[in-house]
Formats: structure tokens, C-alpha cells, sequence
């Protein structure tokens, strides 16, 4: 294996990639050697990339992968050569007080550098990082496990009861899988959103009302469909703080809305307090997920009661990854995934 060479698409500097030819992982006794079928790209990869995170460079990007279980370590039981599975890519420590108190998302000392990353043709990953797929789901839409697993998160946030009437603004592939998973809830959902495509994406999806906030009146709406209520729950699916002020404004009584987006660059918010005060308002946040969010996110996909591929607007190969990073700053289309080997 060892005079084998893989393909891996390095970030050498911000807004720098470069192809290179590496020597083939050899998976350690825990670990699964993974080729990868598929990688999507997330807005945090593309922040990454662009110098706007804290990560530290040369790095191979990627963290949204399924692919085909190419090698396995001597520990590895429960799993074979050519299974279809879906990595996480942050191994969690599992001993922190964050890992012990159920919010592993918060892991204070994850590890993730050493196994890879997505826009290559392997991955190295440990087994406890591993879920394996049923023998007919479609890999294209197991890629989505991660993503779907922090929308999971985010919504469990919101204790959407059935006939409430939820909001998510911004409905890019984040929003879109926020509203299917408020509906599987029983919430009627409202998506706003300023590009046409996305709205008419969500009413194809399911939205009960699909609405350009900037050339229609959305407080109008929320007051019709809610009788002069409000909505009670908000996804806030865009990183923007005037988003939140007056996703705020529209809530009901004990109405609750989580911040899903992170906001660079910082800006603060101006709230008037007795909004909440007197709103019983909840504010929350959700950043990552933990395994169990994984799974239920795989269950949801695999049971199609979440659709997740049809949110992919391009398929590119791994050497387009540049334009492909282009495409999600410009919001141009939806998912944006890069076909590595395919299946
Ligand atoms: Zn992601
Ligand atoms: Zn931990």
C-alpha cells in the first residue's frame, strides 16, 4: 500500500490551492481508510479557505464526505472493504467536561488535522467516527450528515410544537433542511429569502409560505397566518445581526429563535431588553453536533423524510475546487458538492 499515492487538494495559503500527490495514508490499528466517493462544500470551508478563520495553513479542507471503506485497521470488527459509509471528521476526546456533560459539539480538546481532509481521494478516520450506510442509500445525499446533524441540533433548540408557525429566514441548503425538519415537527414554515431560486427551491420542498422580505411585506404575512400572534420559533440562517432584530420583532408570546449562523465580523446587536422581558422570548445559538445528532441526521436522510440531494446545484470535480469555493461565495445555486471519485 505504501508506494501508493493519492490526490489531495491543499489550501497552502488563504485563498491558495494546490493539487499535490501524496503517499497513501496507512491506517493505524483504529482506523478506517476511507476513499472518497463525495465531499460537499460548507460556507465554514470557504471561510477557512478565504484567511477568515483561525484554522492554520497548509491544510486539506473538507469535512462533509461519504465514500467507500478502502482499508481497515486490526481493532476494526464491524466493519468491511467496499462498505458505503459517512465520516466525522472531529474526533471527540470523550473524557472533557463538555464530552461529559452531553455537548461533545463543545469538545474542549477535539482532534481533527491528522486524518485528512475531504477534497482528496482518502481519508483516515477512526472507527468511532464511522456510520455505515444501508446497502441503497445514496451517497450524494449521506454527504449532507454533517450539516444536517447541526440543523438537527438547532431545531431540538426551538421546541416546535405541531401547528406552530416557524420562520426560517434565509433558505440556502441550511435553511432549506431547517424547514423540512420544522415540518416533520409540525410546524407551518414560512421562508424568506432574496433570491428567487431559493424561495421557489423551498416551496418545491414543502414551505407553506415562500416570501422576499425586500419586495413583500413579511410582517403582514406573519400576522395573517398567525392570526395576529406571531411566530413561534425562528432560524436565524444567515450570518447577519439586523437579521436577528427583526426576526425578533415578529415572534409571539414564548417565542424562541436561534442564532444558527455565526457572524463575522462582529457586530453587535441592538435588542430592546423588555422585548424579551415582556415576550418571554428565548434566544439560543447551536454550533456543531455531537454523535447522536450524526445519527438521527443519517436516520433522517436515509428514511427520506429529510430530502438533502436534491439541494445540489453543482456537481464539480475535485480539480474545480477553486470554482467551486467561488460558487458558494457568490450564493450562486445551492449545494455545491465535489464529485472526488464518485461512486
Ligand atoms: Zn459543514
Ligand atoms: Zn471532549
Amino acid at each position: 500500500m505504501n508506494h501508493k499515492t493519492m490526490r489531495q487538494m491543499w489550501s497552502e495559503t488563504p485563498g491558495q490551492l494546490q493539487l499535490r500527490h501524496n503517499p497513501l495514508f496507512e491506517p493505524g490499528d483504529n482506523d478506517v481508510l476511507i476513499k472518497v466517493a463525495y465531499t460537499g462544500i460548507c460556507p465554514w470551508d470557504v471561510r477557512a479557505f478565504t484567511g477568515k478563520s483561525s484554522v492554520a495553513f497548509p491544510r486539506v479542507l473538507g469535512h462533509e464526505t461519504a465514500g467507500y471503506v478502502a482499508a481497515i485497521g486490526d481493532q476494526v470488527k464491524q466493519l468491511e472493504i467496499g462498505q458505503a459509509v459517512v465520516a466525522d471528521f472531529i474526533v471527540k476526546c470523550g473524557v472533557c467536561r463538555a464530552c461529559r456533560r452531553g455537548r461533545s459539539n463543545r469538545c474542549q480538546y477535539p482532534t481533527f488535522q491528522q486524518y485528512g481532509g475531504g477534497y482528496g481521494d482518502y481519508i483516515r478516520i477512526p472507527q468511532q467516527n464511522i456510520y455505515p450506510l444501508r446497502p441503497h442509500t445514496s451517497l450524494k445525499a449521506a454527504a449532507f450528515m454533517e450539516p444536517l446533524a447541526c440543523v438537527w441540533r438547532g431545531i431540538n433548540m426551538l421546541d416546535i410544537q405541531p401547528g406552530d408557525v416557524a420562520l426560517v429566514a434565509g433558505v440556502g441548503p441550511i435553511g432549506l433542511m431547517h424547514m423540512q425538519v420544522a415540518r416533520l415537527f409540525g410546524a407551518r414554515v414560512i421562508a424568506s429569502d432574496l433570491v428567487p431560486a431559493r424561495l421557489e427551491k423551498a416551496r418545491e420542498l414543502g414551505a407553506d409560505w415562500a416570501i422576499d422580505p425586500s419586495q413583500e411585506d413579511l410582517p403582514a404575512l406573519v400576522e395573517e397566518v398567525s392570526d395576529g400572534w406571531g411566530v413561534d420559533a425562528a432560524v436565524v440562517a444567515v450570518g447577519s445581526s439586523r437579521l436577528v432584530e427583526q426576526t425578533l420583532a415578529l415572534l409571539a408570546p414564548g417565542g424562541r429563535l436561534n442564532i444558527f449562523a455565526g457572524i463575522y465580523p462582529r457586530d453587535e446587536l441592538q435588542i430592546d431588553p423588555n422585548l424579551i422581558h415582556y415576550g418571554e422570548f428565548v434566544l439560543t445559538g447551536s454550533a456543531d453536533s455531537t454523535p447522536q445528532d450524526m445519527r438521527r441526521a443519517l436516520d433522517l436522510i436515509e428514511s427520506g423524510q429529510v430530502d438533502t440531494e436534491s439541494l445540489i446545484s453543482h456537481l464539480l470535480p475535485l480539480e474545480e475546487l477553486g470554482r467551486g469555493f467561488e460558487l458558494v461565495q457568490q450564493t450562486a445555486g445551492l449545494k455545491v458538492m465535489i464529485e472526488v471519485n464518485g461512486d
